[in-house]
């Protein structure tokens, strides 16, 4: 515990604050006229929230809330295909619970459970690799879902299942990449940004490189960061200082857990199962090329989509986004949760109507749970 508490220490954080506010103040950062921070992690829009950073940091400092939040992206289309798949009488549909309340365009996972789909939460693509085994006569499908974080677990799973020659294994790969929608973001002519946070749980695996090209073509500092309070702090004030400078570099205050050049045994694995997708649906966003992963020719025996003929095997599907709902302007921090006319009226986590409000890190769940920002109370 005492490695966490440090990273909680209030002392530090008042210190930190309070550097913060003299470098804003330096450069001119006002409540009228804010510097603009993306994180880009939903785990990280929490923990701003969770702490109350929103309030504490100097006015002119606002963060922009990022699209990392892999089961908030996931356009209605695969969550319906996800559910054709959980009610075929031979799969057995394993996930995380996270996806359980994502709404599809007639129901969720955790609607069509109670309409008698044998779905299953699991813990590990490797829960699900056991039942496999367990089962022989029944089909499992692990739902791969999640940025470069979880991709190399499901990768494992699917050479183990290749190893063991297990014929009643497949994956329905939803996994997608922090790369290019922030590249799609920087090149959207509206979006203005003066900095970013990283993600420091995509960085253990791919270390920080890949975003040398935010500093490098875009001109903007990224800082790559922990989860905890003092972290994001330190994060924002090395965001600023850069700024103050004059200058753009990927830097990483994650240090403890962040290896510049990330795990080289997760990205063998991810290389030798998956190849990215021409493109593929974001929620809100749209269609963004090379977004996400598909397996390989390799490995197609355990590609849930080539196996039962379903979504990007067969066709992208068009499922529109429910009628008001502003989840697309959220996700690119075009707006505030608050400001989506559907916020605590259409959608709540009873009756959500977009994942945002379901997902452990989703921005309106956030907002929702930990009473909103200032800008939002203002
Ligand atoms: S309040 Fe609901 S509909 Fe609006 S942006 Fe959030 S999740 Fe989407």
């Amino acid at each position: 515990m005492k490695f966490a508490s440090e990273f909680r220490d209030p002392k530090l954080a008042r210190a930190l604050l309070q550097a913060i506010a003299e470098k804003a103040d330096a450069i001119g950062a006002t409540r009228e006229k804010p510097v603009h921070i993306m994180e880009i992690c939903g785990g990280h829009t929490h923990s701003i929230f969770r702490y109350g950073l929103d309030k504490l940091i100097h006015e002119g400092v606002e963060f922009i809330h990022g699209p990392g939040c892999p089961v908030c992206v996931l356009p209605r289309a695969r969550v319906d295909e996800c559910i054709e798949l959980a009610e075929r009488p031979e799969v057995i549909f394993t996930t995380f619970g996270d996806a359980m309340r994502v709404p599809g365009s007639t129901k969720s996972l955790i609607q069509a459970k109670a309409d008698g789909a044998d779905i299953r939460m699991v813990y590990s693509p490797l829960d699900a690799l056991e039942l496999a085994r367990r089962n022989p006569d029944r089909e499992v499908v692990f739902f791969g879902l999640g940025f470069e974080t979880t991709t190399p677990s499901t990768a494992l799973a699917i050479q183990q299942a290749a190893r063991e020659g297990l014929a009643n294994f497949s994956v329905f790969c939803n996994h997608i990449t922090v790369p290019e929608p922030i590249k799609a973001l920087l090149d959207d002519p509206y979006m203005m940004l003066e900095g970013f946070i990283g993600p420091g749980h995509v960085s253990m695996v791919i270390g920080f490189h890949p975003y040398d090209f935010i500093a490098q073509d875009y001109g903007k500092p990224i800082v790559v960061a922990g989860f905890e309070p003092t972290d994001l702090l330190q994060s924002v004030l090395m965001v600023l200082t850069q700024i103050e400078a004059g200058q753009a570099r990927v830097e990483n205050q994650y240090g403890r857990v962040v290896p510049e050049h990330g795990n080289s045994v997760s990205i063998a694995a991810i290389n030798d199962v998956y190849e990215k997708r021409p493109s593929f649906e974001w929620r809100g966003l749209g269609e963004i090329d090379a977004s996400g992963m598909r397996i390989r020719d390799a490995y197609r025996a355990y590609d849930a989509e080539e196996k039962f003929g379903i979504g990007y095997a067969v066709g992208r599907r068009e499922v529109p986004e429910v009628e008001g709902c502003a989840c697309g302007q959220v996700m690119t921090g075009r707006i505030k949760p608050t400001q989506c006319p559907q916020f605590g009226k259409g959608c709540t986590p009873e009756t959500a109507l977009g994942a945002l409000m379901v997902s452990s890190e989703g921005a309106c769940a956030a907002y929702w749970q930990y009473g909103g920002a200032r800008t939002a109370a203002e």
